[in-house]
């Protein structure tokens, strides 16, 4: 089953909205499989950011993402490295459609609330960079069983 790596961003946290960002990939339907809470070291956002090594805003990004605390996350489905970036929006909030999470919070393109892996090679280096093996829970939601 395909897994993606979400973030929420220091700016996601300070607002409020982990909880309301959660539910949203949990109504859509997708299974969390990895949950932590953690300010980053510099050596880990600069290595999941490493594409970005030489861009202008790289520095100003390393410092951003390592101030406060991230949610990080393990969701997985069907399809769920694309969905999940839907779900999540266009890069600068700006451009981000409404009813997005970027969309409906974000204000700035240094600002805007949460990660997603954007692609299957990306999705599975950015879950080992952020998780351990035995950090991420194999299981079946089975709604019925806590119904009955
Ligand atoms: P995405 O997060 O949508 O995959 P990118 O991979 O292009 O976007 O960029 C990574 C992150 O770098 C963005 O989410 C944003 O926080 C930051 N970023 C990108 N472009 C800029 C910019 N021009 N100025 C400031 N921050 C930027
Ligand atoms: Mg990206």
């Amino acid at each position: 089953m395909e897994r993606t790596f979400l973030a929420i961003k220091p700016d996601g946290v300070q607002r409020g909205l982990v909880g309301e960002i959660i539910r949203r990939f949990e109504t859509k339907g997708f299974t969390l499989v990895g949950l932590k809470f953690l300010k980053p070291s510099r050596e880990l956002a600069e290595a999941h950011y490493d594409v970005h090594r030489e861009r202008p805003f790289f520095a100003g990004l390393v410092e951003f993402i390592t101030s406060g605390p991230v949610v990080a996350m393990v969701w997985e489905g069907d399809g769920v490295i694309a969905s999940a970036r839907k779900i999540i929006g266009a890069t600068n909030p700006l451009n981000a459609e409404p009813g997005t999470i970027r969309g409906d919070f974000g204000v700035n393109i240094g600002r805007n609330i949460i990660h997603g892996s954007d692609a299957p090679e990306t999705a599975q280096k950015e879950v080992s960079l952020w998780f351990k093996e035995d950090e991420l829970v194999d299981w079946q939601p089975d709604i019925m069983r806590w119904l009955h």
